[in-house]
């Protein structure tokens, strides 16, 4: 198949180095160019979106937040100038659900079908093709895309109609944040106590508190390795989604609230580029203690 593919970052990057071990011809665009990477195994370097949707017959976007994907899609060089009646695209950023309605009806008008489907595994699960992949649209539409998201990862489901995928991964989004803040608040009690961190990660690990969370960024926590992986300003726009999307639906998200201020803090002492596990930095400033600094 002929597969366009706009957004070639952390975790675009990967995805399409995939799909092309999948067999297909892939017709790339990124507003800062094309890795070199890429084209070496054959991908096609485009000058903007319009030309990767001309060339194409599905077009996949993975861009950071809402406004790029505007941009991507509707810009007078973007995705739709290139559309023609029966091509597919497929949203696999992170973004608003209410916009990504908008989106769809959009595209739908001209004579296309539109997948959100964000998804869930980081920069890992992007090399590892192990992604989970929330989808939201007509089923015809999933059936088509499936081939395709089966390179990409495991755990697939149309969760629903458009929007539906993006709400599943701001539900996700809650999760994780919380779990992080909740996975640095014991460490950090541990350590303070004067356990050995990674002892206490270890015993947890086979127990009813494990994760994910924990087996992962409980230990960059302890080495102290905060590099991206998830970026805290991607975190913070996800929780914005949810703390937005709970206002609209007349709920409150407490957890979700205060979990958004911790990563504020963090931004605000310049760490809105670093992992979204320097949360645990925010925490280690209130307690004053650092995870495996001695007791004091
Ligand atoms: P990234 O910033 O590394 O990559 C995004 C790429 O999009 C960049 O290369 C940028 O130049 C490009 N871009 C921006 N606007 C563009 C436009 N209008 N046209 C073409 N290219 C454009 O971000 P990422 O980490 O790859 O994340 C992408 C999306 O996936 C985000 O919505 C994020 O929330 C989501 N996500 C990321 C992770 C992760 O661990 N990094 C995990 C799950 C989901």
């Amino acid at each position: 198949m002929k597969i366009g593919f706009v957004g070639l970052g952390i975790m675009g990057r990967p995805m399409v180095v995939n799909l092309i071990n999948g067999g297909h011809e892939l017709h790339v665009y990124d507003v800062v160019g094309v890795p070199s990477d890429l084209t070496a195994m054959g991908a096609v370097a485009e000058p903007d979106g319009k030309s990767v949707a001309a060339a194409t017959d599905v077009v996949i976007v993975m861009v950071p937040d809402t406004p790029h994907v505007e941009a991507a899609l509707f810009d007078a060089a973007g995705i739709a100038a290139g559309l023609s009646a029966g091509k597919l695209v497929i949203d696999m950023s992170s973004i608003s659900p209410i916009a990504t309605k908008e989106f769809a009806s959009r595209v739908n008008a001209l004579g296309c079908d539109y997948l959100d489907a964000p998804v869930s595994g980081g920069e890992v699960g992007a090399q590892q093709a192990t992604l989970t992949i929330m989808v939201g649209g007509p089923e015809a539409a999933f059936a088509r895309a499936k081939p395709l998201f089966e390179l990409m990862g495991k755990n697939i489901t149309l969760v629903g109609g458009n929007g539906d995928g993006q709400t599943c991964k701001v539900a996700n989004q809650i999760i994780v944040a919380l779990t992080i803040e909740a996975v640095g608040e014991a460490l950090l009690f541990a350590s303070k106590a004067g356990a050995d961190p990674e002892k206490v990660r270890g015993a947890l690990m086979g127990g009813f508190a494990s994760s994910r969370i924990l087996e992962l960024h409980g230990k960059r926590m302890i080495d102290r390795n905060f590099e991206p992986g998830f970026r805290i300003e991607l975190h913070q726009k996800d929780l914005s989604l949810a703390l937005a999307g709970a206002r609209a639906l007349g709920i409150s998200l407490p957890n979700t609230a205060t979990t958004q201020e911790l990563f504020n803090a963090c931004a605000a002492r310049g760490g809105s580029k670093k992992d979204h596990s320097s949360l645990v930095q925010a925490l280690e400033l209130m307690a004053d203690h650092q995870i495996g600094q001695p007791k004091t």
